[in-house]
């Protein structure tokens, strides 16, 4: 269930140790509000921020982490802060911290953020007015100032502190003042606040107190997952009246002496109560000391003897008979019997108040049947049997069988309240039904220990105990951890809240305390070379085996575990051959580890792993002792024939897919992503370096029909046929191979497109520069033919230079197909009749000089 409480109040209070045995009462999350301000002292110094000039980078920092509190430590970014946020330097600093508003404002709504399946408990400054406005439950707890000046004097001096009370009531008033009275956020309750004034309680009553109310709370609104309560328990009919009598009393006679003839009921908190309220409790052996007018008596559902009732009238003592009405038929029928000349056994402890009581209406000539035995002789051949109203029906039958094996005229008068057997009757059957059986109820009190028996018969696992408090941690961990079915009943004293108090108690914990995967915080009690024990929150002693420390830190054992360090592990079963719950260091490992890869992953960042092994498809890897899979396509750009090489070496790899399924993950890592980033990266240097011109060295890749592209350096360049050079090129093939190395010339560098265009044959002269001169118009040159056009045939002069033999200046003769005269390769004679070097043309005529 998820509730939130808030508790406030004066410094001193003891609001915080409140709210911290409250956390702990019913597994509440307890949130030290305080942390989250050592925190950020502790953030400003470690990041070197002047708080006072950089207030909103500290901010930023403390908005973008990741920060859950504990009652002693936080987790910041995964990192635990326990003692490292309790230094020297962070003390002095605080404060300054704190009095930021944008700091506090930050802080209020952080922690309003927290959520817990359990319940929240916060204490501090502005809880309930400010940072839990809509909390379920709001505690301003105070107490007058020379009790807290008294409570702070004692713990001080208990401590060795050598202090004055005065002083320490004077700073506690000077405090108020200034807490109540300043300007910005003045301590105020909430107006739906419960003020709980603990000035006459001890520290344990207060937390009953505050413990009392959100039971009540919490109680309606439950689903019982573990507990199965008894249909009838706690409070009988007879003990309410009484109770109710002596709190009429207490209120509408303000100005009597209050008193009972011993205690009300048997049960420690109520006596308590009604002793907070000023009544006294006297026996019968002082009752002389009740001779004001207004002493008033209030006699208890026991009832009292008949000669201590005397006393009361003969002595004009006001009273008030709260003897339960079926206490009084025993009394009559006791008186009856005896009268008429019955001996009387009552079957019960003779020196209960309530037999003690039935005994006087005999004139204290009863005979007991107690524990099996008869106390005492019959005289009488005529017997009267009756019970103590709490005693077991079995008990009562063997009482009635062996008196009637001794006398012929045995009245039996079954005595037994019906309370009292309604309540063993259900405690018996549910003790059949469950694994562990708990009586709530005060060990003085017959029908509890009554209860106690008769569940104990049929539930070997059956306690009784008075209070929430005293379900130890180790039988709270042993009912949570063997997910116990557990039945709860309470004797006919017990207040009905005590027995919620204690349902709660299991309940709360029933599914999310102990729980595999749960991260415990623990102090290091012992170290043996098997074990480390912890004990965690001072009430549960959890084991920490050395096989689940990870190898790193075996490496430092002595210098990360000391005795009465504290150190966390992940509850990886909860109860081992010994019944303790065992952690592991390995599993917190792995959760950061894999916390780490997620950032790696959301930030594409690279990380160190370990091939381990190859199989199909791919090999894993691992990481921090979490298992990744490189596909064997993502393992480099080129195919890999035989993946047992990469067994064992370290690679470089990112991770590329993280998905859980099933509550497991499934990661993906690429060594390819990081080849490619890095070739990106060189080409991008490589293109810084390039520059328009530049002459550069390169070598031939692939070949194609438009031209050749060639690597300058590492990144592609294309070197198109018309570059390669002057003259005419049929196949790029003709004049380059694959491999080959040469010198070209940058053309065109586009960077931002990334294209490079080169030329080869700028670096060659062009031999139409002085084409002119070297072949003038009306020369015969002689060349070579080198191919046929539909006009023509061209002839070479030199390599790079053609010239075109129209088809009209080949021969006098008409010529339909140029081959019927002229053959490839056939070297002829022909005249230089034009020249156009713009458009590099050269005409030639072989018929003007036939
Ligand atoms: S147990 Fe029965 S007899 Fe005893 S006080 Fe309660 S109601 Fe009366």
């Amino acid at each position: 269930m998820n509730i939130s409480i808030a508790i406030d109040g004066p410094a001193s209070s003891g609001k915080s140790s409140i709210a911290k045995c409250i956390s702990d009462r019913f597994n509440f999350k307890f949130i030290n509000t305080g942390l989250l301000y050592r925190l950020t002292t502790y953030i400003s110094i470690k990041e070197n921020i002047d708080f006072d000039l950089e207030e909103g980078r500290l901010i930023e920092i403390i908005k973008n982490s990741k920060i859950d509190v504990h009652s002693n430590y936080l987790v910041y970014n995964g990192l635990i802060l326990g003692d490292e946020l309790r230094t020297q330097e962070i003390d002095s600093k605080v404060s300054l911290v704190s009095s930021k508003s944008n700091i506090r404002r930050l802080i209020n709504e952080i922690l309003r953020s927290f959520k817990s399946e359990n319940g929240i408990v916060m204490d501090g400054r502005d809880i309930g007015t400010e940072v839990l406005k809509d909390a379920c439950l709001k505690f301003f707890i105070i107490a007058d100032p020379d009790v807290r000046a008294k409570r702070r004097y004692d713990q001080l001096v208990k401590s060795g502190v050598d202090v004055e009370y005065n002083k320490i009531l004077n700073e506690i008033e000077k405090r108020d003042n200034i807490d109540y009275n300043k300007e910005e956020g003045p301590l105020k309750k909430a107006n739906d606040a419960k003020v709980i004034d603990t000035s006459n309680l001890d520290f344990q009553e207060s937390v009953d107190e505050v413990s009392r109310i959100i039971v009540e709370y919490m109680i309606p609104k439950m689903e019982f997952k573990q507990v199965r309560v008894a249909e009838n328990n706690g409070f009988c009919h007879g003990v309410l009246r009484a109770v109710n009598e002596l709190d009429k009393v207490v209120k509408s006679d303000n100005d009597k002496n209050i008193s009972t003839l011993g205690e009300i009921i048997h049960n420690k908190q109520i006596i308590n109560y009604f002793s907070r309220q000023n009544v006294k409790i006297v026996n019968k052996e002082n009752l002389d000391t009740l001779k004001d007018d207004r002493d008033i008596l209030v006699i208890r559902a026991h009832g009292i003897p008949r000669d201590v009732e005397d006393v009361l009238i003969t002595n004009f003592i006001e009273y008030v008979d709260a003897t339960c009405g079926r206490v009084k038929v025993i009394h009559k029928k006791v008186r009856d019997y005896y009268e008429k000349g019955y001996d009387i056994v009552i079957v019960g402890n003779k020196n209960h108040p309530e037999i003690i009581g039935a005994n006087s209406y005999c004139d204290y000539n009863a005979k007991f049947f107690f524990e099996d035995k008869l106390d005492g002789e019959i005289l009488s051949d005529k017997v009267c049997v009756l019970s103590q109203t709490t005693e077991k029906y079995e008990n009562f039958e063997n009482a009635i069988k062996l008196v009637s094996e001794k006398c012929k005229d045995v009245v039996s008068l079954n005595t037994i309240c019906d309370a009292t057997y309604l309540r063993q009757r259900d405690a018996a059957q549910l003790a059949k039904d469950v694994d562990f059986m708990i009586i709530v109820g005060d060990k003085l009190s017959s029908n509890s220990n009554k209860l106690y028996e008769v569940s104990k018969k049929y539930c070997e696992n059956s306690i009784i105990i008075e209070r929430a408090s005293d379900l130890k941690s180790d039988i709270l961990n042993e009912i949570i951890t063997n997910c116990y079915k557990v039945g709860i009943t309470s004797g006919a004293s017990t207040p009905d809240w005590i027995m919620k108090e204690v349902i709660l108690m299991i309940e709360n914990r029933t599914e999310n305390n102990i729980k595999i995967g749960k991260l415990l915080r623990g102090k290091i009690e012992s170290i043996d070379d098997k074990n480390l024990v912890l004990n965690v929150d001072e009430n549960l002693e959890v084991i920490l085996p050395i096989a689940e420390i990870s190898l790193d830190e075996r490496n430092k054992f002595g210098d990360t575990f000391k005795v009465g360090e504290y150190i966390d592990g992940k509850i990886i079963s909860l109860s081992n051959s010994d019944g303790k719950v065992v952690l592991s260091r390995l599993e917190v490992f792995r959760e950061k580890s894999l916390e780490i890869l997620k950032e790696k992953f959301n930030n594409s960042e690279r990380l160190s792993v370990i091939v381990k092994e190859d199989v199909k498809g791919g090999v894993i890897v691992e990481f921090n002792s979490i298992k990744l899979f490189v596909p064997a396509s993502h393992l480099d750009f080129i195919h890999i024939e035989n993946l047992n090489e990469f067994v064992g070496r370290e690679l470089e790899v990112k991770v590329i897919e993280m998905k859980e399924e099933k509550n497991q993950f499934k990661i993906i890592g690429s060594r390819r992503a990081v080849l490619e980033e890095e070739k990106k990266i060189r080409e991008n240097e490589i293109w810084k370096s390039l520059v328009l011109g530049d002459v550069v060295d390169c070598e031939v890749k692939r070949i194609n029909t438009f031209g050749a592209f060639v690597d300058v350096n590492g990144v592609d360049g294309l070197l198109h046929i018309s570059e390669i050079s002057w003259g005419r090129i049929d196949k790029v093939s003709d004049v380059l191979n694959i491999g080959d190395k040469i010198k070209v010339k940058i053309i065109d560098l586009d960077r931002e497109n990334r294209k490079l265009s080169l030329s080869m044959k700028v670096l060659q002269d062009d031999p139409w520069s002085n084409v002119d001169e070297k072949y003038p118009i009306g020369a015969v040159v002689l060349g070579k033919v080198v191919r046929f056009a539909e006009f023509g045939a061209f002839v070479e002069l030199e390599p790079s230079i053609d010239g075109l033999v129209h088809i009209s200046q080949i021969s006098h003769k008409r010529v339909n197909d140029i081959s019927d005269f002229l053959q490839i390769g056939q070297e002829v004679k022909a005249k230089i009749v034009e020249i156009n070097k713009e458009n590099k043309r050269i005409e030639l005529s072989i018929k003007v000089i036939e």
